[in-house]
This record gives structure tokens, C-alpha cells and sequence, in this order.
């Protein structure tokens, strides 16, 4: 079974989105494996978004994404990467679909309100990032 890693960024969090984005999420059948709240240091953020280490937004992302508390979760499910891409819509919120995560609470593209790893092989990378094995539950 697929587990991908979910971020509720800060904006979301300062906003009191976290248990509706999970919710949404629990809703459409991915099933909840692992969650914390922590505030992101730098160099876990760094290492998180390191292929977008040359991007001219990296400096600006990473300062968002440790300004404030965040919460990861994992989820897990059929396909539940490319399933969760889709029910996050796209990374702009102006094109994202509404009923999709970003389509219906993403401010602009740095304020999207959510993370999901794009691939199979980027979120078991993600996912060690912030879960040791014994905080991912099988049940
Ligand atoms: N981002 C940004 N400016 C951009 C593109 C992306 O601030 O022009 C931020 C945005 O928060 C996005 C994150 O960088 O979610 C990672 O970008 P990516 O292209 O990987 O989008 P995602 O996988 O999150 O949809
Ligand atoms: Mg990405």
C-alpha cells in the first residue's frame, strides 16, 4: 500500500484549517498512519525542498515554511500519492480546481496551504524526514 508524507503549511494552521484538511482527506478513504505538530528548523526545511535549492523562490519558501507551527501526517492508501495530488489540486490556487485542498482555501502559490510528495520514491524520502518507523502505525 502507497503512504505519502501531507504538510498543513503555517498559513493553514494560523488560519484553523488543520482538522479540516485532515478531515477532508480521512474523508475521501486515505486512511491516517502517522501525525505530529512540529515547527520546522531550517536545515530540515533545506533538506525537504533541497530540489529546489537553485529556485528564486527557495530562500522565501523556506522562511514560510519555518515561520510558524506545522502539521505532518502521513497517509496511506491505492495509489495514495497521485490520489492526494489530486485532492490538493494544483500548486497555484488560482488554477486549482474548487472542492480540491488549494482550489478552496490556498491564498497565492507560496500560501497553498498543503504539502503531498509528488512520487512514490520522493515520499518514502519525505517521510524519513519526519517519522521514525515506530511512529507509523499499521492497524
Ligand atoms: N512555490 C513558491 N513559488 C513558486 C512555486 C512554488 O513559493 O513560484 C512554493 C509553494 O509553496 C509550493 C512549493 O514551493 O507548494 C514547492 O513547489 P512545487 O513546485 O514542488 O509545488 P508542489 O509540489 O507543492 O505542488
Ligand atoms: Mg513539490
Amino acid at each position: 500500500m502507497e503512504q505519502s508524507l501531507i504538510l498543513v503549511k503555517p498559513d493553514a494552521m494560523e488560519r484553523g484549517l488543520a482538522g479540516t484538511i485532515i478531515a477532508r482527506l480521512e474523508g475521501q478513504g486515505f486512511k491516517l498512519v502517522a501525525m505530529k505538530m512540529l515547527r520546522m528548523d531550517r536545515l530540515l526545511a533545506e533538506r525537504h525542498y533541497d530540489v529546489h535549492r537553485d529556485k528564486p523562490f527557495f530562500k522565501g519558501l523556506v522562511e514560510f515554511i519555518t515561520s510558524g507551527p506545522i502539521v505532518a501526517a502521513v497517509f496511506e492508501g491505492e495509489n495514495a500519492v497521485s490520489g492526494l495530488r489530486k485532492a490538493m489540486g494544483s500548486t497555484d490556487p488560482a488554477k486549482a480546481a474548487k472542492g480540491t485542498i488549494r482550489g478552496d482555501f490556498g491564498q497565492n502559490i507560496e500560501r497553498n496551504v498543503i504539502h503531498g510528495s509528488d512520487s512514490v520514491e520522493t515520499a518514502e524520502k519525505e517521510i524519513r524526514l519526519f517519522f521514525s518507523g515506530a511512529e507509523i502505525f499499521s492497524y
